[in-house]
This record gives C-alpha cells, structure tokens and sequence, in this order.
C-alpha cells in the first residue's frame, strides 16, 4: 500500500480528531474527572455548551415568534418559513440595528437577549450538572422552555398552553429516567405548585393569572418535591423585588398587572441548576 508522508499525517489527524470526538462526548458522559484529565477536552465541552446553547436560544426565538400568534393571527403564525439563520441572530444583530440581513426584518432585541441567555444559563447547567449527560440533556430541556415561558410572559403577558402542556408530559417522562425527581415525588412537587399558587391566586384576586398557577404546576413536576417550595420561594421573591422596583420608579401603579412568569422561571432555573448548592 502506497503512503506517502502526507497522508500519513492526515491519518494521524484524524485519528486525533476521532479521539478528540470520542474524548469529549466520554467526557461530556463521563463527567468531571475525566474533563480534568486534559485541558483541551474542557474547551470542547464548554464549546458543545455554547453551540447547543446558540441553537436552543434559536429555537427558542422561533417559539416566541410563532406560538404566541398560534390559532389568533394568521399572518404572524404563518411566519415559519423564516430560514434558521432568521434566529440565529447574533453575529449581525449589533451591526445592522437589529435590520435582517435575509429578509429586511427588524428583530426584536429579546432575539439577541434570549441567545446570550440561552448560551449562559446552558453553559452554567455544563458546569453545575456533572458526571450525568441524561441529566444534563434534561436541564437544557426544562431551561430553553423556562427562558422561553419568561420572554413570551414578557411580551404578551400570556403562558401558553401550547406550551405547559408538551412540557408537562414531557416531565412526567423525563421523571422516569435516573437523577431526575422520580415519578411520585415530581407529581408530589406539582401538586404542591398547583395549590400553593391556586391559594395564591384565590387571595390574590387576579394578581396571578391561570397560566401562572398552571407553571408552578409544571415547575413541581421539574424540581419534585420539595424544589418546588424553593423555586417558587425564590420566585414570589423575586417578583415582589420587581414589583416594588416598578412601584418606586412608577413605572406601574398598585393595581397595574405584572407578568409573574418570568421571575418563577427564574426561581425554578436556580433550583434546576443547583444555584443554592445541592440539588
Ligand atoms: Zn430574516
């Protein structure tokens, strides 16, 4: 067999990149002592993070577009034919003014915004959920769907049943892999969400609305029992931060309605990733 020097050292390359791709999902699987082994293999774990992170803010993007006008307008809805690259907004997002380079579009700035959060939230759930790829897998799940909840909240002030629902039973399912609250205690944490907030919202008189009761349900069923008191502790505190904020510069008077489900996303996410040490 004829090998020249040249081609010897293209299989050596790529030998070393079929290692390399090897290496990192075993790493990505394997978990933090195998990350440790070399310093390269972190770099690729963080670069898959960032990657999948970019896309699911993407996608996320896309939900926000669409599901919103699902069923009430048509015209927005039917703006699915948009290329990817439509939501992947980032690398010319500063420089055009927010102007797409492939239809002339103005994006919303909460495109950018949710891909940077998106890339972060992903990359801190890498960092916080070792040694578990399934779990791993499921946390970037239950993140793009919180992140998203938390920008359609914010701009239709609407929880989408479009979305609580898939999420529900996509919960119920990922309860019966390994690391994940098991079934009884995520039906348990959902239980607990649904009459604390129900309660909430009965005292309340409107102050919450359904689709928030309905994401603190689905929010028991991520973080099980007893998660959910936490997440949605940190999350009521948080909204009360917001709302005083709001009070103060007057920006809303006292009966002005606020939305709620961006700050209990962001009370399950600390939860989800571990943010108070312990999971
Ligand atoms: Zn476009």
């Amino acid at each position: 067999m004829h090998c020249d020097a040249g081609s010897e050292a293209m299989l050596a390359e790529s030998g070393v990149l079929a290692y390399t791709a090897f290496a990192a999902a075993g790493s990505v699987a394997g978990g933090r002592e195998m990350m440790m082994l070399t310093g390269e293999l972190t770099w690729i774990g963080l670069a898959i993070a960032v990657i999948v992170g970019w896309l699911a803010g993407a996608a996320g993007n896309w939900a926000a577009d669409i599901l919103p006008h699902l069923g009430v307008d048509r015209g927005q809805a039917d703006r699915r034919g948009f290329p990817l690259w439509h939501y992947l907004t980032l690398p010319w997002y500063p420089f055009r003014k927010g102007v797409c380079p492939h239809c002339g579009e103005l994006c919303p700035r909460r495109a950018p915004s949710l891909e940077v959060g998106t890339i972060a939230v992903f990359t801190l759930a890498w960092l916080r959920v070792p040694g578990d790829l399934t779990l791993l897998l499921v946390t970037w799940c239950y993140a793009i769907f919180l992140l998203t909840v938390l920008v359609i909240d914010l701009e239709h002030r609407r929880v989408l049943n479009v979305m609580l629902i898939p999420a529900a039973v996509a919960a119920l399912l990922f309860s019966l892999l390994p690391g994940t609250p098991q079934p009884l205690n995520a039906l348990l944490g959902a239980a607990v969400g649904l009459g604390v907030f129900l309660l909430l919202a009965l005292i309340g008189r409107g102050a919450l609305g359904a689709g928030d009761v309905k994401l603190a349900a689905v929010i028991g069923l991520m973080t099980g029992y007893p998660g959910v008191l936490t997440a949605l502790v940190i999350g009521i505190a948080l909204g009360g931060v917001a709302a005083l904020a709001l009070l103060i510069t007057r920006r809303a008077g006292r009966k002005s309605f606020m939305a709620y489900a961006p700050y209990l996303s962001l009370g399950a996410l600390a939860v989800l990733l571990g943010l108070l040490g312990g999971r």
